[in-house]
């Protein structure tokens, strides 16, 4: 399987592109932007150029990255020669069923139908296909070229045929696959967000302050980033999308969302990508300067 089609050149979509490229993998990246797919092709460009300056690669293998990667708007020709797709477009649940039920109808028959959804589930985006034993998750994390985990996600009707093959690749990948099923959150985020939901409720309750939080949570338990920081570098709407779908899914109030996450995503301070968060990011994007609403 030499042909990977990518669904989507946002954050992950260029990362995951960038990686089976290096691999020499030929990729076909797909978006309805044309605008995101420059965006994406000039990211992968700058973060190549970080990985020749420290000699983790050479130029040529620059070039030849580059080389494989092919762009498109059109979901229709970029996918006809595709082995496996792993779409990573915009995370919401009737966009990716339309993208699902027009992949079932374009690709070959014998591609795998992989999704980087951080939270919706496999087993009802594989029901809209008429190959559900051929559809998975391949959940990477960000940055993708440095995050060594692929969360591989098997839905009520993923087959063992498809786990193995798309391991198999992520081994290709240098990356470590984990099996999971398919249940709300995974396991990665269904561990990661109540710890971040706690921090955030420790906070709310007067406890301590961000900073604290922060720094009791990396120098205490090493965290490279605190659970503030981190909630922030995510983006605050997509943890409380998150929290909701595992709080829906659990039907349990452990899951529930603290009341300051919702009104700091209605008040529309979602971290880095709004300029401030629980830090404020005006200056600088490393989280040096605490928000004033919590100073
Ligand atoms: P993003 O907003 O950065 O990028 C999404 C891209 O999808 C955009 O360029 C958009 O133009 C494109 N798109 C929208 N509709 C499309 C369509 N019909 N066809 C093709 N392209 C389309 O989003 P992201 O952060 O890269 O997230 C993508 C997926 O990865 C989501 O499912 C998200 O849950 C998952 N994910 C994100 C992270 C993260 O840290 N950002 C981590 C793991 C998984």
């Amino acid at each position: 399987m030499k042909n990977v089609a990518v669904i989507g050149a946002g954050t992950m979509g260029n990362g995951i592109a960038h990686t089976f490229a290096q691999f020499n993998y030929k990729v076909q990246l797909i978006d309805v932007s044309q605008a995101a797919l420059d965006k994406g092709i000039a990211t992968i460009g700058r973060n190549l150029d970080r990985m020749v300056t420290k000699e983790k690669i050479t130029e040529a293998d620059k070039e030849r990255t580059l080389g494989n990667i092919t762009t498109y708007t059109s979901l229709e020709e970029g996918v006809e020669y595709a082995g496996l797709v792993v779409e990573a477009a915009t995370e919401n649940i009737d966009l990716k069923l339309k993208i699902f039920t027009d992949l079932d109808k374009f690709c070959p028959d014998d591609t795998i139908l992989a999704s980087n959804t951080s939270s919706i589930s496999i087993t009802q985006i594989a029901a809209v296909t008429s190959r559900p034993e051929m559809v998975i998750g391949m959940h990477f994390m960000n940055p993708v070229p440095i995050m060594k985990l692929v969360e591989i996600i098997k839905g009520y009707n993923t087959s063992d045929d498809t786990y193995n093959t798309v391991a198999d690749i992520s081994k290709q990948l240098n990356k470590v696959p984990v099996e999971v099923n398919d249940y709300p959150g995974f396991v990665a985020n269904r561990i990661l967000m109540p710890m971040i939901n706690e921090a955030i409720e420790t906070l709310y309750n007067g406890v301590a302050g961000v900073q604290e939080i922060d720094t009791v949570m990396k120098l205490g338990m090493a965290h490279p980033m605190g659970p503030l920081q981190l909630a922030d570098f995510i983006g605050l709407d997509v943890c409380l999308s998150i929290l909701n779908v595992m709080y829906d899914g659990f039907k349990n109030p452990k899951y529930a969302p603290c009341p300051l996450l919702v009104n700091m995503v209605m008040a529309g301070k979602l971290g880095i990508k709004s300029g401030e968060g629980f830090y404020d990011y005006s200056e600088s994007r490393k989280a040096e300067k605490v928000s004033r609403m919590f100073a």
